[in-house]
């Protein structure tokens, strides 16, 4: 079982992310929420790009990924799910919820300390708000994230198929929720009670420091409810926020030479631990 979910996955991954990021750029041409301040063109082709060179960096950093590594805590006995002995169907609820949780966790330790929030604002200065920001990381952010994950994996034991289906539904939610997409409102409210959607993580990309260091969820949008850090909508409504960061504001910051640079670049400003926000910025 664990080896054909290994072998499966690579193509699993891949069939899933071109779906539905073909999908989303069908439903933004269709149906957009709000209009386009950048050609598509020069976001599209330096977005689409360092996630190849994203992808590329990961697979020779790390010999082996976080469905490789719950095989393989499966087959020697590591972790909590595998000493303990509860039906699989529950081992595999618990372990997508704890993934969850740590991701949500993960995002708001990257916004809260100003080294890591150097390398994850980069997510943050993109200029429009679509499918494609949902998949701008900073290399290093995503070698650290997945360090963070193959060590959540290592204590926890999960399942693999729990492991490949956190990933495959939390790479399709990403690209979901930060689609350029105008769902009706009624629908907004009743989704949002179990995925977050785009209107509820655009308001995480707004350039306004409160709403910034607020809706952190990718995923599940009950930890941001539950922790106190939901905020519903932007204050200047979806059309007339403004999206990205105070920081890297011209076409020219939207290349990907630029983009990689960005962590070394001027004031770590802007996270959710800067002493010059005002209380009332930081939402106290
Ligand atoms: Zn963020
Ligand atoms: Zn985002």
């Amino acid at each position: 079982m664990s080896e054909t979910i290994l072998a499966a996955e690579p193509t699993i991954r891949l069939a899933a992310f071109l779906g539905i990021l073909v999908a989303m750029a069908l439903w933004e041409v269709a149906a957009p929420r709000r209009r386009r301040e950048i050609p598509r063109v020069i976001r599209w082709t330096n977005n689409l790009a360092l996630v190849v060179l994203d992808t590329a960096i990961l697979r020779l950093t790390f010999p082996i990924l976080a469905v490789g590594l719950a095989v393989m805590a499966e087959e020697r006995g590591w972790g909590l799910f595998n000493t303990i002995d509860v039906p699989v169907w529950l081992a595999i609820v618990v372990s997508m919820l704890l993934l969850d949780l740590a991701i949500y966790l993960q995002h708001v330790m990257f916004h809260a300390v100003p080294g890591l929030w150097r390398l994850h604002r980069m997510h943050h200065a993109d200029l429009d708000f679509d499918a494609t920001t949902g998949l701008r990381f900073h290399p290093v952010e995503i070698l650290i994230s997945m360090g963070i994950k193959l060590a959540v994996v290592a204590a926890l034991g999960p399942p693999a198929v729990a492991v490949l289906l956190f990933e495959v539904i939390l790479n399709a939610t990403a690209l979901f929720n930060h689609a350029n997409i105008d769902l009706p409102r009624r629908v907004d409210r009743v989704l949002r009670l179990i995925v977050v959607t785009p209107d509820m993580h655009r308001v995480h990309h707004s350039t306004d420091p409160r709403e910034t260091n607020s809706n952190y969820g990718f995923n599940l949008p009950w930890w941001d409810r539950l922790l106190g850090t939901y905020i519903a909508q932007p204050a200047r409504g979806h059309e007339g926020m403004k999206i990205g960061i105070e920081q890297f504001r011209t076409r020219r910051d939207l290349w990907l030479d630029r983009m990689l640079v960005q962590p070394v670049r001027g004031p770590a400003s802007g996270g959710a631990l800067d002493p010059r926000l005002t209380n009332k910025e930081r939402g106290e």
